[in-house]
């Protein structure tokens, strides 16, 4: 029987404002487009995978605001029987964009920072031995389903991001894979060379798979002791929002169905540069076949 991937992760009604430049501080100016979309890392995430072919079930929080993205996540194929979208108000981010493609974003959880230790050891309850948990850092109760995962004998994968307090209090000797960006790796590892970052980690976690985005110049990674490394794939590039949840929630799908790491490492790339090419997050999370399609030797 296939294993089953469980995300406990962020849903996040993005509110998206198109401006000319960016507002300086005190400054009111006038956006030429407001769209709605739905996002978060975990709802991103589950969606990426659900699309390369995982059975994938969620645990998370949003209000009726956020009732669109759970019937996003329902129509991807996601198990969403541990989603609550009771809460007041919906988790959101406040996106502004400039002609240039500069952003500046708000994130607030809200409901995702509601999330109780209660819910957790109930959705935990359902997974198995050895199969894959897959987290970020946007929602409450990282700590506790880390070790509580640990407890229970999962494979637990911590996208750190965005880098915060409730990483550096997770003990990741008891994690089974880091993904990070190298913003996100610089600054865990005090080290901005991505290559010697990942040597200061692994010297302290010798066992620990790390797999590192660096956005446009590709990843490199150290999985099971060895350094390897790929270019990203020459696209057009209209949007990067989401690309390193397509990448992380491709190869967590992967791995799950027990692929080796190159090969899924290779097809999360093409994952990463197919959501570059489709404006949003849930929107731009490709399917299988694009993946397999584009993951090619060409
Ligand atoms: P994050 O959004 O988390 O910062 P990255 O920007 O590092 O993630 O992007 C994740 C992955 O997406 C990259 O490792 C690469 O595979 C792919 N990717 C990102 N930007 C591009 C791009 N401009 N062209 C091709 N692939 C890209």
């Amino acid at each position: 029987m296939s294993s089953t991937l469980h995300v406990i992760g962020s849903l996040m009604v993005d509110r998206v404002l198109r401006v000319k430049s960016l507002p300086a501080s005190g400054s009111t100016i006038t956006a030429s487009t407001a769209t709605v979309h739905a996002g978060g890392k975990g709802a991103n995430q589950a969606v990426a995978a659900a699309r390369c072919g995982a059975r994938v079930r969620m645990l998370g929080r949003t209000g009726s605001e956020g009732e669109f993205i759970v019937r996003d996540l329902a129509a991807a194929g996601v198990d969403t029987a541990h989603i609550a979208t009771t809460d007041a108000v919906a988790g959101f981010a406040a996106v502004m964009v400039d002609d240039h493609g500069m952003n500046s974003i708000v994130i607030a959880p809200e409901a995702n920072g509601r999330i109780g230790d209660a819910d957790i050891d109930v959705f935990l309850a359902g997974a198995a031995r050895g199969e894959l948990l897959i987290m970020q850092n946007e929602c409450s109760g990282l700590g506790h389903a880390v070790a509580r995962a640990h407890e229970r004998g999962l494979k637990t994968w911590l996208n750190a991001a965005p880098m915060g307090e409730a990483v550096c209090a997770i003990d990741l000797g008891t994690l089974s894979c880091l993904l990070v960006n190298e913003h996100e790796l610089a600054a865990l590892s005090g080290i901005d060379e991505p290559q010697a970052a990942v040597d200061r980690l692994a010297r302290r976690w010798p066992v620990l798979d790390i797999v590192v985005t660096l956005g446009a110049a590709g990843w490199i990674a150290r999985v099971d002791g060895a350094i390897v490394r790929g270019s990203a794939i020459a696209v057009e590039a209209i949007d990067t929002v989401g690309c390193g949840d397509a990448f992380v929630g491709a190869l967590a799908a992967l791995r799950s169905e027990g692929m080796p790491w190159t090969g899924a490492l290779t097809r999360a790339n093409a994952a990463g540069a197919l959501a570059a090419t489709v404006a949003g997050a849930i929107p731009s999370m490709p399917m299988r076949e694009a993946i397999e399609a584009l993951a090619q030797p060409h």
